[in-house]
């Protein structure tokens, strides 16, 4: 394979762990020269990609988080030094403890941060990240960090799925799909907490990459619209369907407000209005089913 076009190199800076004073060099993403060709976004504001036959997969996502290949301590590059100083030894003590949980998620797989990054890597470095933040003070904001990272976590099982799908492994599928929806409901969660966060003023949203993908931040309406497709999308495991309608009423009086949707004169323009207002179509005709569905049996 040495015919193979790079995607990646080791910068020439050292980056020092500061939780066991490891010094190692960061692999970075080389984006130029026709690697990345964008394609649409997702409903979950995911970038997609051309395939790209010259340079094979490339997975922008896997390189974002920076490990620590001997300790596994773990957070994106800008905040790698943010940790409490004080949670340091916790950190530390928590060795054996991350590498199982990685183990036991990907076994047979082999997951080392001394190689370069593939798909199964990058995945693991965003379990890693939502690990490694609960040890980050209030000030950096970790609540809404850990759940852009559970997002991106679940967006990375789905391919990881994907893929081990073809090669016919049926049980790695199924773990894969799993974690997959855990990553969505841990997503779901963390952002709920860091919107009751940021209006009690315990943790702030501005100033942070809101991402939720790394081609874009779409700030704090992005925010506000993926907390309310997460809402929807989890809304499945409510099985009482007057509480389902109150998930879809909120989900509705919320983006309606931030959008002006419902109220055509005032209606915000921007990159997300097309994908917001699909998104409260799609919930206003679930919640109407269920207002008919109720108001027949009232009937009857
Ligand atoms: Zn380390």
């Amino acid at each position: 394979m040495e015919d193979k076009k790079k995607i990646s190199f080791f910068s020439k800076n050292e980056t020092t762990c500061p939780v066991c004073n490891y010094s190692f060099k960061r692999e970075e993403m080389l984006t130029g020269r026709g690697r990345l060709i964008a394609k649409d976004i997702t409903p979950e504001l995911r970038r997609t990609y051309e395939e790209n036959t010259k340079f094979g997969e490339v997975h922008p996502l896997a390189y974002f988080i920076t490990v620590c290949p001997a300790c596994w301590y773990a957070s994106p590059q800008r905040d790698f030094n943010n940790i409490s100083p004080n949670n340091i030894d916790l950190v530390s003590n928590l060795i054996e403890y991350r590498r199982k949980i990685i183990q036991e998620i990907f076994a047979p797989i082999i997951i080392d941060f001394e190689q370069e990054r593939n798909l199964y890597s990058g995945a693991a470095s965003y379990i890693l990240s939502i690990s490694c933040y609960s040890f980050f003070p209030p000030k950096e904001s970790p609540t809404i960090k850990k759940g852009i990272s559970s997002l991106r976590a679940a967006w990375l099982f789905g391919d990881m799925a994907a893929k081990v799908l073809k090669e016919n492994k049926k049980e790695l599928y199924e773990r894969f799909l799993k974690i997959q929806e855990i990553m969505y409901e841990k997503a779901r969660n963390y952002y709920n907490s860091a919107y009751d966060l940021a209006l009690k003023g315990k943790e702030k949203l501005d100033g942070v990459d809101l991402g939720p993908d790394i081609d874009k931040n779409y700030g704090y309406d992005g925010f506000i619209y993926i907390m309310n497709y997460l809402n929807y999308k989890m809304s499945y495991k409510e099985e009482d369907i007057v509480k389902k309608a109150e998930i879809y009423r909120e989900i509705k009086k919320t983006i309606g407000k931030i959008f002006g949707i419902g109220k055509a004169s005032k209606e915000k323009p921007g990159p997300l209005l097309n994908i917001v207002r699909d998104l409260y179509d799609e919930v206003s005709s679930h919640l109407q089913e269920i207002e008919e569905s109720v108001n027949l049996e009232i009937e009857e």
